[in-house]
């Protein structure tokens, strides 16, 4: 069993590299507990609030010179960890550690830790939900936006930190150990950054790496990958399913999700109908908020209640307007072709996709499972996009979100959807995901009008 490193930063020598809002929270943290601090960043042209104006920051390519007297290195999940700064920190014996293991060094309340390739925040966010409807003192934290460090220690022993882990962050884990670990799916993704599927999966199994028999795994029973995760966990396991009845966990009964023990049905939670949210994929999102809570003597009527009024997030499956019977919705966050294929295989309509942007190695052939009636292409995946839809469905390009929308709109008939749901990431046209699903919403919202 891992034992939990006790937090004493006063006098140390840390270097924390990348100054985006996780780097600038582990920052802000390690000088509350008297850390000599460094923040440094590869760009040149990022804004530093002015409460770090007094501190050493550097701003520019990295030089070895930041490893003179460091004790350790906070990285942020946006460089990667064979850069050359972090093969010679490793090479001096210079620990390591992501932003997500220093905040858990000053974490006291439980914490329920969730990754998959897919779902992430959206779940994260009911678990949040329901926990809170329970009477928990509950933060959704981590990935989500809400960096761990910034809020680790505003819940007391009582309280429950949720929340949503990376891949990039579980690869510079040491001590990290969630009470309640979950793995949502895993399916390709981020090729651009790892060598091999493998490479990623291993990556985020290793949510799982410091957790003994005391701890619990929840896990999707539909996913083979998860699966052998759960049968390697010491620990409980609770699994959940769309597709296969289960002795023990949370399952679809019909349009039922119900809790089974022992080969029994035990309780029906909830319809799937009376969810806000639209999918097969919230089902199953609702399904893993479900299980994770097992144990914490969450009950259905809080389940449901909790989960019939969460709207989803922005930017995910958001329905924008609809013009002359046409539906928009915006999912920028799809960024990549499995999280497209699940969001929209259920949808009731044919659909004008605008898609694309920059590619993480999809196959994008996985699209011709969609009731596509037209895709109008954006970013630089267009071209690998078209190669893999030609000739089977109508396809135009565009060089702006305005313009997308535009030509969407023109080729829509009553009774269709137009949704963005790119399958890429937005770095090639957008500053991310926020942006790009911003620019379609104004674009909807300038349709029909002067
Ligand atoms: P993450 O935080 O993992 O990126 P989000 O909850 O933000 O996940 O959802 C991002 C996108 O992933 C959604 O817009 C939808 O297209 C897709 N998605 C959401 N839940 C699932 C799921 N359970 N399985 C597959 N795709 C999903």
């Amino acid at each position: 069993m891992s034992k939990k490193i006790a937090a004493d930063y006063k006098n140390k020598n840390v270097l924390v590299l990348g100054l985006a809002r996780s780097g600038l929270a582990a920052l802000e943290l390690l000088a509350k507990k008297g850390a000599n601090i460094v923040g440094a960043d590869e760009k040149k042209d990022i804004s530093i609030p002015d409460r770090f104006k007094s501190s050493n920051i550097q701003l520019g390519p990295f030089s070895f010179g930041l490893l003179e007297n460091c004790d350790e290195i906070v990285l942020s999940p946006g460089i990667r960890s064979n850069h050359p700064i972090i093969t010679e920190a490793l090479n001096k014996s210079i620990p390591v550690i992501s932003e997500l293991e220093l905040g858990y060094r000053f974490a006291t309340a439980k914490i329920i830790a969730l990754t998959g390739t897919n779902g992430k925040s959206t779940t994260v966010t009911m678990i949040e939900r329901i926990l809170t409807e329970s009477g928990y003192a509950a933060i959704a934290a981590g990935n989500i936006g809400n960096p761990f460090c910034a809020v680790t220690e505003e819940l007391t022993r009582e309280g429950i930190f949720v929340l949503e882990v990376s891949s990039f962050q579980l690869e510079m884990i040491s001590g990290f150990k969630p009470d309640v670990t979950g793995i949502l799916n895993m399916t390709p993704d981020h090729l651009d950054r790892y060598d091999s599927v493998e490479d990623y999966y291993m990556a985020k199994e290793k949510i799982t790496v410091n957790n003994d028999s005391k701890d619990t795994f929840f896990y999707n029973a539909d996913d083979n990958r998860c699966s052998q995760v759960a049968a390697r966990f010491e620990g409980g396991v609770v699994p959940f399913s769309s597709s296969i009845r289960l002795d023990d966990g949370i399952f679809l009964d019909g349009d039922n999700i119900v809790q089974a023990a022992g080969g029994e049905i035990k309780q029906e939670i909830m319809k799937t109908t009376d969810l806000k949210v639209v999918g097969s994929h919230n089902v199953e999102n609702a399904m893993a908020a479900i299980a994770s809570v097992q144990g914490w003597g969450c009950s259905a009527e809080s389940c449901k209640k909790a989960l019939s009024v969460f709207e989803g997030l922005k930017h995910r499956m958001e329905r924008v307007r609809k013009i002359e019977g046409v539906e928009y919705f915006n999912d920028s966050k799809a960024t990549n072709v499995e999280a497209t294929v699940k969001s929209l295989i259920g949808l009731d309509c044919r659909i004008v996709l605008i898609a694309g942007g920059l590619d993480k190695g999809s196959d994008f052939k996985m699209l011709l499972s969609l009731n596509l009636m037209h895709v109008v292409l954006i970013g630089s995946a267009a071209g690998l996009i078209e190669k893999a839809l030609f000739g089977v469905v109508p396809l135009s390009h565009a060089k702006t979100m305005e313009e997308a929308v535009q030509k969407a709109h023109d080729v829509s008939l009553p009774g269709s959807c137009v949704v963005l749901s790119p399958a890429c990431a937005s770095f090639d046209m957008f500053t991310d995901f926020r942006h790009r699903g911003n620019l379609f919403v104004d674009s909807v919202n300038k349709l029909g009008v002067g």
